[in-house]
């Protein structure tokens, strides 16, 4: 599959040259004319669906993509993904230490949300054992205060996903200071605020790979 005749198959679907990219977003374009000679460039993980690039042929004559290349080019994007989280994951700095919840949580405020009142911040109770779910930290509204799963506190867990955590929780904060009757917790207006988070992905990429190790502690 990987020595796949790209001059053979730019003959079978009519095109006059197909040069191979390592783009993150756009996989497939087609450049020049059928007079001038129409030049495909396509991602190199695409070859891994020889199937799919026969439909190419389609694609160049009406520009649709069919079912199937369509599933492989997802393909690509998934794996992409995952190889993106296995890169980024490890390389976050880890806490190394006791985690200060009142500090985290003062610096986080004090950054992005000094308009808001301080609430009182803690440790939720801890459960021993296996778990099937966790539930990292949350807002009470009764009492506007945020608490945190003690499974958190570890030295492995990388101090911008807690510091994402939190940010998390005071958007909650945030939202009951200016309650929309009939809002959903993570309506789309909390999604915006919960997206200024920097390195938004990172954290979110980090809580992926790690999940499990959580669920075992
Ligand atoms: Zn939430």
């Amino acid at each position: 599959m990987a020595d796949l005749d790209l001059r053979a198959l730019a003959t079978r679907i009519g095109a006059s040259e197909i040069r191979l990219n390592d783009n993150t977003k756009t996989l497939l374009s087609l450049r020049g004319t059928p007079r001038t000679g129409l030049r495909i460039s396509l991602h190199h993980q695409l070859l891994q669906h020889p199937d799919a690039l026969e439909d190419l042929r389609l694609w160049i004559q009406g520009r649709t993509v069919s079912p199937r290349l369509r599933s492989a080019i997802d393909q690509v994007f998934v794996s992409m993904k995952e190889t993106q989280r296995a890169t980024i994951a490890p390389v976050l700095e880890p806490l190394n230490g006791p985690l200060d919840l009142q500090a985290t949580y003062r610096r986080i405020h004090d950054t992005w949300f000094s308009h808001l009142p301080i609430i009182p911040i803690g440790w939720a109770r801890e459960r021993s054992g296996r778990l099937r779910h966790i539930r990292f930290a949350a807002f009470h509204r009764v009492g506007a205060r945020i608490s945190v799963n003690p499974r958190v506190d570890q030295p492995w867990v990388a101090r911008l996903w807690v510091d994402f955590l939190i940010f998390h929780e005071i958007c909650h904060h945030a939202q009951a200071c200016r309650p929309i009757p009939g809002e959903t917790p993570h309506s789309a207006r909390f999604k915006s605020w919960e997206r200024r988070f920097p390195q938004w992905e990172q954290a979110v990429a980090w809580e992926k790979a790690h999940v499990d190790r959580f669920l075992s502690a």
